[in-house]
């Protein structure tokens, strides 16, 4: 029988970045992967702190940039690998109207420290952005295969990575601790995404999966450095390969690549460049999104078992702070944002 602080299941980013705080407080640790759709595998990688369709800021935007740039960097270092790029976010104007609402926004005080106010002109003609650019400042983009690889390498060489399918019906609770096959801990955490659904511990109703999908392309003209906002996101990748997307589909389950999501990407590339290019790729993944689009943290038990979920979107902005509130709430009893706690649907 192996005695730790905590179990964790799902090493996506919302694992990963527990088990950094986890590390940094010295606690003993296990984490159950069974390398199954990764929605943090499947990512974009984008972090950028605007909802560029309405030239808002997200919420807490300032809080969480603060602090993924440093747990980025730290963990790169600590994991010996490069996975963060300085790649510009750059959205296309397709209108006058959208040129001129990003001059007018980029002079408020609350966005000046997002949005940059010149507009950049279009020097790739490559490229359809005819009224030129808006740039984003400080986004930056994670390379999550190679992030979730380096990390996995991590645990596995520390004996803290087991790679199989947590079986939640073999959970057994006691007064004071859980125990799972030899493993007994005083705390289980559940970062399992989307596979939330299948939990029998997580009693709400509050998880809606948005699945989404990418178009891989590749083009040796294009010639694109930064990543693009026109109708998608165009993302280079390396090798003169691109990540299109990523769709947002509603009330499709299945991780099936589908003709329509394949369809509107395609006219989105011919929309955003005019160069050629092929379809080297097509990927999707599934976004584990809640109804109010806020993360989900906390207890729904209050005995032990707890949530790091609820990242539909902007989950590699938002873990490093999400998982630090969560471990203080747990460790140092410090209470959670309302806007996140998992007990605003448990009513
Ligand atoms: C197409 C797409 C594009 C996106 N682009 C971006 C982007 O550019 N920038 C951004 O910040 N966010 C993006 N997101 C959102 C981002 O991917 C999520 O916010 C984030 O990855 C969620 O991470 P997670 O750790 O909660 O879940 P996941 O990454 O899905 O990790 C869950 C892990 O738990 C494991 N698991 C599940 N059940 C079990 C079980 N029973 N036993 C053992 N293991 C289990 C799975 O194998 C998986 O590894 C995108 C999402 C999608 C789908």
């Amino acid at each position: 029988m192996k005695q730790l602080d905590y179990i964790i299941v799902g090493s996506g980013i919302a694992g990963i970045a527990f088990c950094e705080n986890l590390e940094a407080n010295s606690k003993s640790y296990v984490v159950f992967d069974s390398g199954e759709q990764s929605a943090t595998g499947i990512a974009g990688g984008v972090v950028n702190p605007m909802v560029l369709k309405r030239l808002n800021p997200v919420w807490k935007a300032s809080q969480f940039m603060n602090k993924a740039r440093p747990f980025y960097e730290g963990l790169q270092n600590k994991l010996n690998t490069q996975f963060l790029a300085d790649q510009p976010l750059l959205r296309i104007f397709a209108t006058a109207e959208e040129q001129n609402d990003w001059v007018v926004a980029s002079d408020s005080p609350a966005m000046e420290q997002f949005l940059q106010p010149e507009i950049i002109n279009n020097t790739n003609t490559n490229i359809n952005a005819p009224l030129g650019y808006g740039a984003v400042r400080s986004t930056f983009r994670i390379d999550t295969p190679s992030l979730l690889q380096a990390y996995r390498k991590y645990l596995q060489n520390r004996g803290k990575l087991i790679s199989e399918e947590f079986i939640y019906d073999e959970l057994q609770e006691y007064a004071d601790h859980y125990l799972y096959k030899n493993y007994s801990a005083r705390y289980v955490i559940f970062a399992e995404g989307s596979a939330v659904l299948k939990n029998p511990w997580f009693t709400l109703d509050c998880i809606i999966p948005k699945k989404g999908e990418y178009l891989i392309i590749k083009s040796q003209e294009l010639k694109c450095e930064a990543t693009l906002k026109g109708p998608y996101f165009l993302i280079p990748g390396g090798e003169n390969t691109y990540k299109v997307g990523a769709t947002f589909a509603h009330g499709d389950f299945s991780y099936n690549k589908t003709d329509i999501g394949r369809q509107t990407l395609e006219e989105a590339v011919l929309k955003m460049i005019k160069c050629t290019y092929e379809i080297v790729d097509q990927s999707c993944g599934m976004r584990p999104t809640v109804k109010d689009r806020r993360p989900l943290l906390g207890s729904i038990n209050d005995r032990g078992i707890y949530f790091l979920n609820g990242l539909g979107t902007r989950g590699l902005l938002m873990s490093p702070l999400l998982s630090q509130w969560l471990y203080q709430h747990i460790e140092n009893k410090s209470p959670l944002p309302p806007e996140v706690d998992i007990k605003r649907f448990d009513n």
